[in-house]
């Protein structure tokens, strides 16, 4: 039988192999298990001698188990398994065994049974006189593996290890592979890579990449292989985006050149403060975009501060100018009913309710729009975009719902792009004839080769420069395990800022029970930033489930009898409150009457107090790392030094604990971008932001392979720019159909 990509995996492995491959990998036909890599390789052949294993290294070894048993422990929760495992089948005794032991090791128990054959990594001790790996990682292998025959005949061959579950071992996959390859006509793949490139970069041709990476002969062999398959990956990415950028540079949108006279003049005449530099350069820029007849497509970066509402409002406004409106989409309600009223109060006597102040007056009407208003309300902004009486409407995704109407929408800008998609971005510029301008705004400093991947269909701005009178921040971890004694401190160090007439945030991770809502602080800004943009993924490991984070409703008893704050008025703000509650508490701490604010991460956006100085953020390992540092953004900006502290009651040496000393050491935004980075499961970047679902990468990574990425680039810029429409590189483009849609691939071939 001849196969080929679209051929199902039954008919290669037979029904009940094909049903557990497709539930437990998600593979499905013979092209996915083509596109299965191995994780990595390992040297084939006899097992590991044990009794040459160096003590308190690293090691990787291959062993047979000889027996397996679990038991509870005396003194604690939970159990203990204990396996034997010995590099000589049949011997159960002396130097060629190793002890291996498992804490709660469920998994471990029922797989590492008698006679399974393993590879197992951890580093070798000695306990009771013999020598033991503690919690090793390890794959199941094939018993076949150490037939002599086999052996002999792969001798020197690197064995591929693929990521595997319980029931679908590595060396399963492996023989699946095998079966296909034989049957597969490799020569007839497509090969999407143009021959100048692979000869540039010397990549094997698309049928023996195949070969190298799942049968290499040699480690060489399947390191070129990758190589192949991780540029390809880049090139058809950056081909796509490319490709996508070129067809929006030629659609038509509507022109809004400056217009002298109006709003923006009169606007920036009556601005209170001189734009840095950094903020006349973009909006040079952007005036220049958006009077072109083609649309805008660009992401502003820039720290949380750096003035970029300013920058877009008056984008917003040349716009208005035109006679056109422009909409701005934030992330969440909250955020959405801020930006609307700084937005007016920034607007002041500019701000035009309904037409009552006549139209001869300079003024343009500015609308909210979000899921929880009235009937009422909601209708009456509805009508004021359709109707294009309102120039500037403000809300969140109700703005993409299909009942808005604008009558003439010339600019779209997105705050915090990470809740947006490409997909959502494009719903919002289906809703005029002419494409809108986008503006996209972000506070997370991006990495180039990230921007490059995640945004690469837009071209990007940064402002680096802060408006004066920002002073720095010193961030400090204080660890309430080795030093408990601190907890007192800090409120002491409170009390300090208070009397000497500054005032002081106080950060929890939760509402809290008396608050009218259980944990989290749930649609407020502390899922925006990190939980949305990467996932969800951003905690590296848990805090141990006993140790419930602090909630705002707890610290503000606990700091109403706290001695060092006696007579200190406490604030209280999170996202449940009700909004004049929340209102008449954000006026309190901005007028000075509290003195500490107790509050959710509402306050990371949400509230600009000049006067604070101290930021005291409890079970600061909750957080993540941008999160953390727009945190801190929010004190030292009134000319007085401010201080940061991050509390913790993990043990020293947890990972968590590693976050926390990086936005310690670190107030420069772009480098902790890369640390976070680091911390993260890179796979979520590119599903988290750009459609919601699962990441198709799959050599790539966006951190290590920069130069890769830049590489591809610079090519796929030069293919698109030569060949706009992909017409002579039609393997390219469909491996990019493909690539971005997997989905419908899936669709297609069950259908
Ligand atoms: P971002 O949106 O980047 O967080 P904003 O535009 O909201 O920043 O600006 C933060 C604060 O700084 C606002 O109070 C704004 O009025 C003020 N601001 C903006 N630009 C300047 C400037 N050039 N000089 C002084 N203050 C500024
Ligand atoms: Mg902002």
């Amino acid at each position: 039988m001849r196969a080929d990509r679209s051929t199902r995996l039954d008919r290669l492995i037979g029904a009940r192999g094909a049903k557990k491959f497709a539930d437990q990998l998600g593979l499905v036909t013979a092209g996915d298990l083509l596109g299965y890599f191995p994780r990595r390789y390992m040297a084939r052949g006899e097992l590991t001698p044990i009794r040459e294993l160096p003590l308190d290294e690293d090691v990787t070894l291959l062993a047979q188990v000889v027996s397996s048993s679990s038991r509870r422990m005396a003194t604690r929760k939970g159990s203990i398994t204990e396996v034997l495992v010995s590099d000589r089948p049949g011997q159960t005794d002396g130097p060629s065994t190793l002890s291996l032991t498992f804490f709660n090791g469920y998994k471990a128990a029922k797989q590492l049974t008698h006679g399974v054959v393993a590879m197992f990594s951890g580093r070798v001790s000695v306990y009771r006189g013999r020598l033991q790996l503690t919690n090793p990682i390890y794959d199941l292998l094939d018993p076949e593996e150490l037939d002599p025959e086999a052996t002999l005949r792969l001798a020197g061959r690197p064995l591929p290890v693929y990521p595997a579950t319980a029931s679908v071992p590595s060396w399963t996959i492996a023989k699946a592979v095998g079966t296909l390859l034989g049957q597969l006509d490799l020569a007839s793949l497509p090969e999407a890579l143009p021959a100048s490139i692979r000869e540039k970069y010397r990549l094997p041709p698309v049928a023996d990449a195949y070969r190298m990476i799942h049968e290499p002969e040699s480690d060489a062999a399947w390191r070129a292989a990758q190589k192949r398959f991780r540029f390809e990956e880049a090139l058809v990415l950056q081909t796509a985006l490319a490709r996508r950028r070129a067809q929006h540079a030629l659609l038509p949108s509507r022109p809004s050149p400056a217009r002298r006279g109006g709003l923006l003049d009169a606007f920036d005449a009556g601005l209170p403060f001189e734009l840095t530099a950094g903020q006349r350069d973009v909006g040079d820029l952007l005036a220049r975009e958006l009077a072109a007849g083609h649309p805008m497509n660009r992401l502003l970066q820039g720290e949380v501060g750096s003035g970029k509402t300013v920058v877009a409002l008056r984008a917003m406004l040349q716009v208005v100018d035109d006679g056109g409106q422009a909409a701005l989409l934030a992330p969440t309600e909250v955020l959405a009913a801020q930006h609307y009223s700084s937005i007016r109060a920034t607007l002041g006597p500019l701000v035009r309710d309904g037409l009552l102040g006549g139209k001869e007056d300079l003024g343009v009407e500015v609308v909210l729009l979000t899921g929880s208003q009235s009937a009422g309300e909601k209708k009456r902004s509805l009508l004021a975009a359709a109707s294009g009486q309102a120039g500037i409407v403000v809300g969140t995704h109700a703005l993409l719902s299909e009942h808005v109407q604008f009558a003439d929408l010339g600019l779209v800008v997105v705050d915090e792009q990470h809740r947006f998609g490409v997909e959502q971005r494009d719903a919002l510029r289906a809703k005029s004839l002419a494409t809108p301008h986008l503006l996209v705004m972000t506070a997370t400093p991006i990495p180039r080769t990230v921007a490059m991947t995640v945004f690469g269909d837009l071209e990007t701005s940064v402002l680096r420069e802060l408006p004066k009178g920002r002073s720095p921040i010193a961030t400090h971890t204080v660890g309430l395990v080795e030093n408990p004694s601190w907890e007192r401190r800090i409120w002491q160090r409170a009390r300090e800022e208070v009397d000497a007439g500054r005032q002081v945030y106080v950060v929890c991770p939760t509402i809290g029970a008396g608050a009218g809502g259980e944990g989290d602080a749930g649609d407020d800004v502390i899922d925006a930033l990190d939980a949305a943009t990467w996932g969800g993924t951003a905690l590296a490991a848990p805090a141990p489930p006993e140790l419930q984070p602090a909630s705002v409703s707890d610290v503000v008893e606990q700091l109403a009898s706290e001695p060092a704050l006696d007579g200190v008025k406490v604030g209280m703000l999170h996202g449940r409150l009700d909004t004049d509650v929340k209102s008449a508490a954000m006026r309190a701490f901005a007028n000075g009457e509290t003195g500490v604010l107790v509050a959710t991460t509402v306050v990371e956006v949400g509230v600009d107090v000049p006067n604070a100085t101290l930021m005291v953020i409890l079970d600061a390992d909750r957080f993540g790392i941008a999160q953390l540092h727009q945190l801190r953004g929010r004190v030292g900006r009134g000319g007085h030094a401010g201080t940061c502290l991050l509390v913790t009651r993990l043990e020293p040496g947890h990972p968590s604990r590693e976050r926390l000393a990086a936005v310690a050491a670190s107030t420069d935004g772009f480098e902790l971008a890369q640390k976070d980075l680091e911390f993260r499961r890179e796979g979520d970047i590119l599903g988290a932001s750009q459609s919601g679902r699962r990441s198709t990468l799959r050599l790539l990574r966006v951190l290590r392979d920069g130069d890769v990425i830049s590489s591809a680039r610079e090519d796929a810029l030069e293919i698109v720019a030569d060949d706009p429409d992909l017409e002579r590189h039609p393997k390219l483009a469909s491996a990019i159909e493909d690539y971005l849609d997997p989905e419908r691939e899936v669709f297609l071939e069950r259908g």
